[in-house]
């Protein structure tokens, strides 16, 4: 691999096949795929890789509810059962830890209602989810205090599907893994500032324009205005950014400890016995790197819904900003008008879970491939006409 700060391609270099705008969860998983695939890839990261929503500790790879299937929970679904052989691979690659688990996930239930519906979703989940994963209805956690059972007053839901990774420990592997790759170039502290009309160069910070044969915008927040640009679009913003805060704790817990969901907190053992916990959701933010008393909140929650955690120091306070198009899909694959030009954005709270998918559909539309069935809900079309008619309003929980 070749690195540079800046600059564009000259000296009789080729042309990239790919031209992958940011070094996020996203980007990287593209490029990797892209490289694996044999195109030569140019990487621009405008900061650092993991500078943006990428760079925190969460990593909670959480399944869609399992009843009123769909094909946008297919593709999630599919993608947590792939991400497993796909770290493993990319381990075995490196040679570095990804320290993923599929560790299960408990879901407190807070009344009879719940209940009721948490049993009914025990069927959907054999249909859905396959014999592979479990959704039971138990009268208590397996383990005191994970969570208090005061906070489960109705049982809790016990599924075995969902699964943690480590954000940086990924986002390492990834770097090594096209850092060991002779076709990918990185360049860093130069941004994309815009596509030329038909796709086929993209214009650089640098002063540079780099030709290419597609151009994809994977670069988290700021890739809507590009997208619209590239769409020849003005108006209605394509999507905008959600900050999140979250902190981490010294706990010394048992890694293989389930993830906790409870009312918009989850809280999640890594496998050095750190506890993550995620997260608030603000669309209105002055600072979006700064930490207050609404992630003091949230701890205090998940040290209520955890005691085992009561007492645990805290580590590390972070806040980012998730980018979430104008529906809580992603957005994905070509640009209408646009066609050189793909979108992969849009991840929301999602892209750990789903960025090596999204990297195969971009692939296949680079290559002309057969790639992973897109659900119509991610396509650059459907957004842009959620947008024309005015988006949706931001539910609380989405
Ligand atoms: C508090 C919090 C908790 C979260 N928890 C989870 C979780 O548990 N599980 C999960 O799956 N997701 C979670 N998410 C969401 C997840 O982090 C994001 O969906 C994901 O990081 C988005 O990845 P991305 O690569 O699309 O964007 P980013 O990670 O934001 O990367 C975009 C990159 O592009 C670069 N860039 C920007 N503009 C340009 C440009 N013009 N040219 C070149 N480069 C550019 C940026 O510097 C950045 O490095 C969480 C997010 C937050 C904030």
């Amino acid at each position: 691999m070749g690195v540079a700060d800046s600059g564009g391609i000259g000296g009789g270099q080729a042309a990239p096949d790919l031209l992958v705008a940011g070094a996020g969860v996203a980007g990287l998983w593209l490029t990797v795929k892209a490289a694996r695939a044999g195109l030569k890839v140019m990487l621009v990261e405008a900061g650092n890789p993991g500078s943006g929503a990428s760079g925190g500790f969460l990593g909670a790879l959480m399944p869609h509810g399992p009843e009123r299937w769909n094909d946008k929970k297919q593709f999630q679904l599919q993608a947590l059962i792939d991400l497993e052989d796909e770290v493993a691979r990319l381990e075995s690659e490196t040679g570095l830890q990804c320290l993923y688990r599929r560790s299960g996930r408990i879901l407190p239930l807070s009344s009879e209602r719940a209940r009721t519906e948490a049993l009914s979703r025990a069927a959907d989940a054999q249909a859905n989810w396959g014999p592979r994963f479990a959704w039971e209805v138990r009268h208590a956690a397996d383990i005191g205090g994970w969570p208090d059972m005061l906070r489960a007053p109705h049982g809790v839901v016990h599924e075995t599907l969902s699964a943690r990774v480590s954000p940086p420990g990924l986002l390492g592997a990834l770097l090594a893994s096209l850092g060991a790759m002779a076709n990918v170039e990185l360049r860093l502290g130069v941004a994309v500032t815009g596509v030329l009309p038909e796709g086929k160069a993209a214009r650089l910070s640098d002063g540079s324009t780099v030709g290419c044969g597609h151009v994809a915008l994977a670069n988290g927040v700021d890739a809507f205005p590009l997208i619209a640009q590239a769409a020849g679009l003005s108006g209605s913003p394509l999507g905008s950014g959600v900050k999140g805060q979250a902190a981490l704790l010294d706990a010394g817990a048992a890694p293989e400890l389930p993830l906790v969901f409870d009312d918009g907190v989850y809280v999640i053992v890594h496998e050095n016995g750190a506890v993550a916990i995620g997260s608030t959701s603000e669309r209105d933010y002055d600072d979006p790197v700064a930490t207050d008393t609404q992630l003091d909140d949230l701890v205090a929650r998940a040290r209520a819904l955890c005691p085992l955690i009561r007492e645990a120091p805290v580590l590390r306070r972070w806040a980012g900003v998730r980018p979430r198009g104008v529906g809580p899909d992603p957005m994905l694959g070509p640009v209408p008008g646009a066609p050189n030009v793909l979108a992969m954005a849009g991840g929301f709270k999602t892209s750990f879970g789903i960025a090596h998918r999204m990297a195969d559909c971009v692939v296949a539309a680079v290559t002309g491939t057969a790639g992973p069935d897109l659900p119509e809900s991610f396509t650059v079309a459907h957004h842009i006409a959620k947008a024309a008619r005015g988006g949706k309003t931001l539910k609380a929980r989405d």
